[in-house]
């Protein structure tokens, strides 16, 4: 297994780009989460990955610093003529929020129910909607999602190949939703937001803490715990954050930083 961080920040992060992981499972290789602007395009290139060669993509939520990032990954196969479109996988909500966007921002686009053609050339874009719980096949490996506790729409993902197995919890307070969907996991990448003292805040935001990530990679017993929507407040301070979710969980812990590249 390979995963990729392509960004690592909250939405308000001035250190960090915004969400998007790269995942290698097996022969399979899908973006988790597509950033907003183009710094999924440009972390991706200075690791020399080429993101025109992955042809699937799950979102978490419509959340701009989540989902924006589509629009220049649709304009990058555009411009380089890919045949091949883009599917991109997420809850109702999700889609037709992001289709809204889309339509909002490029009024000559062609965008269906199917997805988005270009001068009514081929689809540069696939719209898949998925329904939480089931289980959706991309290549040899199993895309499960569970109900993340943020915005109407958010989910988590359970990404599963052979024996190989990652979670990923998406933005989301704390729910027992996770722990599910992360049971016994290989690795489980969880936001922190903060730490319990700034309970009040992640309340307000619907983001968790530290301590709420160690608790889920200890009631799901996975065996390595990776945290990221790292906010501006922690960053460089990392290890508050490692130290509050060590309080519960005793396997390994690490804080997922921009092009950080991990082998499992
Ligand atoms: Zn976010
Ligand atoms: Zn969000």
């Amino acid at each position: 297994m390979r995963l990729v961080f392509l960004g690592t920040g909250s939405g308000g992060s001035i250190q960090r780009f915004h969400t998007c992981i790269y995942v290698e499972l097996a022969d399979n290789r899908i973006l988790l989460d597509a950033s907003s602007g183009n710094s999924a395009l440009v972390n991706a290139s200075k690791l020399g990955l080429d993101l025109n060669t992955i042809h699937h993509l799950l979102l978490s939520h419509s959340h701009h610093d989540h989902s924006r990032g589509l629009e220049y990954l649709e304009s990058h196969r555009n411009v380089r003529d890919i045949q091949q479109a883009l599917n991109v996988y997420g809850s109702d909500t999700a889609l037709k929020d992001v289709r809204n966007f889309f339509q909002a921002m490029n009024k000559d686009f062609e965008i269906n129910d199917e997805g988005i053609l270009r001068q009514g050339k081929s689809f540069t874009i696939k719209w898949n909607s998925v329904h939480e719980g089931d289980s959706n096949k991309i290549g040899d490996m199993l895309c499960k999602s569970h109900a993340a506790k943020h915005i109407a729409g958010a989910v988590g993902w359970r990404l599963e190949c052979g024996n190989e197995s990652v979670v990923f919890s998406g933005d989301t307070e704390f729910t027992e939703n996770t722990i599910i969907g992360a049971k016994n996991a290989d690795v489980l990448i969880h936001e922190a937001y903060g730490l319990k003292e700034d309970a009040d805040r992640l309340k307000m935001v619907k983001h968790s803490s530290a301590y709420d990530a160690g608790f889920v990679a200890f009631k799901a017993d996975v065996k390595q715990l990776v945290i990221t929507h790292v906010s501006t407040d922690y960053h460089g301070k990392e290890d508050l954050l490692i130290n509050e979710a060590s309080e519960i969980y005793k396997g390994p812990i690490s804080v997922a930083h921009d092009l950080m590249d991990l082998s499992i």
